[in-house]
């Protein structure tokens, strides 16, 4: 009944908002149906948005999922709510800020005010422009209500596979050839039987048809999503990093990296003022064995977040998720060998050049000399497996795929609901 009463300007949004924040349901999510509809059924619609919220999470209730939120906001999205998303997605948001910014608004808060969801709700409403710089699509089948609590999904994983190969150019994260893994199914006693990611709502389809599902399912819907996208890897200075921040950190290495208990290793990156410890944790894998092979002097860029201080860290360190080597150091310089007698030289002092320590032979002429380094790795972008990648992660597949700017083309069977 609603659909015939509402025109939907966009794809319903899936907003994911900063995966380090440690009070956040597990993807840290929020839905946003954007609709044009006639003044006098807006009260209606709120009605029927607010009964079916509170009956899906009281359903829902003995699935762990808590604090549920719902809000609604009529009219043009403000830079209110921009500047919310923005922290939201890259930064912490305080409780009171953003109910403060709902009543400057006149944001509607439909379930308990107090809820955290409410936050989640409200920042996603912002996200609108940002999506329009880079976005993903991502259709998502709904199990039958009597399958809800079971973890195994029932299908073919062979036909995601074929699926993902045939249409390589505009999916991606559907399936890891690396460690032959099926990346679309969730673990959890949720509603969701799959999640199938591309670029294109109308090749998403096409292989969502191709895909054997062994299972009734109650319908699926097309979101328009800001996963994949590294929305949360803003641009920030290494001095300026607060405690959960997400982003991107650019300086040099300072220390040879050090294996750390439990398989991390450590990086101290500065960049000029300030340095930090950079870890690459132990399930980001091939990033981690990267970084093993990283020297002091290598230029990098660094994507992740921040680590609060804790007992064993008196300072923040940086969690890298994404590792971009911008240059690579080719030689060591050392100090010249004495043409007299053989001995490494030492400095004469600034400008004298070098003196020999065995000899006494000194000279203002001699340079230090360069020893060419074979570096096995190469200037480029570095990921982690795609099983351990966040949702808002852009895998490498993606570079060069981005949809700058371009407004998605609304397809009219955007969501089935099946009988
Ligand atoms: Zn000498």
């Amino acid at each position: 009944m609603l659909r015939e009463d509402v025109v939907f300007n966009d794809y319903p949004n899936l907003i994911r908002l900063n995966p380090s924040i440690p009070w956040k349901t597990r993807g840290n999510g929020a839905i946003v149906l954007r609709i044009l509809v006639d003044q006098d059924k807006i009260d209606r619609i709120l009605e029927i948005t607010r009964s079916k919220s509170i009956e899906y999470t009281e359903v829902s209730g003995r699935f762990k999922y808590t604090q549920p939120g719902l809000v609604a906001y009529i009219g043009e999205i403000t830079s209110y709510h921009r500047e919310l998303y923005r922290r939201a997605l890259t930064d912490v948001v305080v409780p009171d800020v953003a109910l403060k910014i709902a009543e400057k608004t006149n944001t509607l808060i439909l379930l308990d005010r107090n809820n955290r969801g409410n936050i989640g709700a409200l920042s996603a409403l912002g996200a609108l422009t940002t999506l329009d710089e880079d976005y993903t699509f991502e259709l998502l089948a709904y199990r039958i209500p009597e399958y809800w609590g079971q973890r195994t999904r029932h299908l073919n994983t062979e036909s995601v596979k074929k699926a993902e190969l045939k249409y390589r150019d505009y999916l991606f994260s559907n399936y890891d050839f690396d460690q032959e893994k099926v990346l679309i199914t969730p673990h959890g006693p949720d509603p969701v039987l799959l999640g199938l990611r591309g670029e294109d709502p109308l090749i998403l389809v096409k292989a969502f048809k191709e895909i054997e599902i062994q299972e009734p399912i109650l319908g699926w819907i097309i979101y328009r999503s800001n996963q994949a996208t590294d929305a949360h890897l803003v641009k920030r200075d290494i001095s300026k990093l607060r405690p959960y921040q997400t982003g991107y950190i650019e300086g040099k290495v300072l220390s040879k990296p050090k294996p750390v208990r439990g398989g991390h290793v450590v990086v101290v990156i500065g960049d000029g003022h300030t340095s930090i410890e950079a870890y690459f944790y132990e399930p980001t894998k091939t990033l981690r064995n990267i970084a093993l092979k990283l020297l002091p002097g290598d230029q990098v860029g660094l994507g992740g977040s921040v680590r609060p201080p804790s007992s064993s860290h008196p300072r923040i360190t940086f969690n890298v998720e994404k590792l971009v080597i911008k240059s690579l150091v080719t030689y060591i310089e050392k100090n010249p060998k004495c043409p007299r007698c053989g001995k490494t030289m030492k400095s004469a002092g600034r400008g004298k050049g070098y003196k020999c320590p065995r000899c006494g032979y000194q000279s203002a002429n001699l340079e230090k000399i360069k020893i060419p380094l074979n570096r096995d790795i190469s200037i480029g972008v570095y990921t982690p497996p795609l099983s351990s990648m966040h949702h808002l992660s852009k895998p490498k597949i993606r570079y060069g795929r981005e949809n700058n700017g371009k407004i998605p083309v609304m397809i009219s069977q955007w969501y089935v609901y099946m009988d």
